[in-house]
């Protein structure tokens, strides 16, 4: 059985990938501060004995006792309204939290995991974008407080391999969409499906002809533990290279949610990115992964999970 430690433990991305890591025999120390997390997250498994959860901020360092097989750096906010409100935080955790996660790496001979970003690639001019293309990033924009700080930390993640031999992979996450995003998070599938299930106007930003490639939460997390237990060193894509504009997205929703709202324009945010989509040749070649989980299917589930969980019946 090996343990790892997985900073974010409790944010979105962390929590599944916490449950996958219990499903596949490992104890799991989660570090969290709750920032963007929150222990509701991880509250059904309350009574789970190979689940310590330990709050923190881990830019402050990373208190964690005992063995250690793997660091799982995940502690971020994410969501664009959440790191332009929390520009210093989200330096910080970015540099000195990748810090100290790659410390405790260090200290135990670990494996390190990074949970790195497509914003690497900024508003890109090669598409779609393979690992070896080095981005197109305005690092004076805000945007700049999360882009800068993830290219920080893969920075600092191959300089403790150069230097120490240390084992680190680096994730390069493609926006991801699933169950137990928090409420009002603001990312796109969710502001979408929220809105619509409030018969309110759907928010499209600019006209909405940019594109994303959006990755079912499940799929992105077994790719995850591919990386983690593979021999790769370095970057690489784990995403789904389904695109699609964010007016079809919106068209999407409308349909599978049966509720005809509106579409409402507003302002596109500084520094919006007009294009992603992964190349995953690596991924498919290297792990043998690729996702399973289309757009519309993924949709689907998440309008039944906020139908059942999160949308009161009255
Ligand atoms: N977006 C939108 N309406 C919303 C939220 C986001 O049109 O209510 C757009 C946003 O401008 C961007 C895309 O959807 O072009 C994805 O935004 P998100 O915040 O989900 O993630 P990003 O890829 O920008 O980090």
């Amino acid at each position: 059985m090996a343990r790892s430690v997985l900073t974010g433990g409790s944010g979105f991305l962390g929590n599944h990938l916490a449950r996958a890591l219990l499903a596949s025999g490992d104890e799991v120390v989660v570090v969290d501060d709750y920032s963007t997390g929150s222990p509701v997250n991880l509250a059904d498994l309350a009574d789970e004995p190979r689940l310590t959860v330990v709050e923190h901020d881990v830019s402050t360092g990373l208190p964690v006792d005992g063995p250690v097989d793997a660091v799982l750096h995940f502690a971020s906010a994410a969501s664009p309204p959440a790191y332009l409100a929390r520009p210093l935080e989200t330096l910080a955790v970015g540099s000195e939290g990748t810090r100290h996660a790659l410390e405790l790496a260090r200290a135990h001979g670990a494996r390190f995991l990074l949970a790195s970003t497509s914003e690497i690639y900024g508003d890109p001019t090669v598409h779609p974008q393979p690992e070896g293309y080095w981005g197109n990033v305005n690092s004076v924009g805000p945007r700049s407080v999360y882009d800068e700080a993830k290219r920080f930390a893969e920075a600092i993640t191959m300089a403790y391999h150069r230097t120490f031999g240390l084992d680190t992979k680096i994730a390069r996450i493609f926006n991801t969409y699933g169950p137990r995003m928090a409420p009002g998070d603001g990312r796109v599938v969710t502001n979408f499906i929220e809105q619509a299930l409030a018969g309110s106007p759907l928010t499209v930003y600019g006209d909405g002809s940019q594109t994303r490639s959006f990755c079912w939460v499940d799929d992105e997390v077994r790719g995850f533990l591919a990386l983690l237990h593979s021999d790769w060193i370095g970057p690489m894509n784990i995403g789904n290279p389904g695109e699609c504009t964010v007016l079809e997205l919106a068209e999407i929703v409308r349909e599978v949610s049966g509720v005809d709202v509106p579409i409402e324009l507003a302002p596109l945010p500084a520094d919006d990115p007009t294009r992603r989509r992964p190349d995953i040749t690596l991924a498919r070649e290297v792990l043998g992964w690729a996702p399973e989980v289309d757009l519309r299917s993924g949709v689907t589930r998440l309008v039944e999970w906020y139908r059942a969980e999160r949308v009161p019946t009255a």
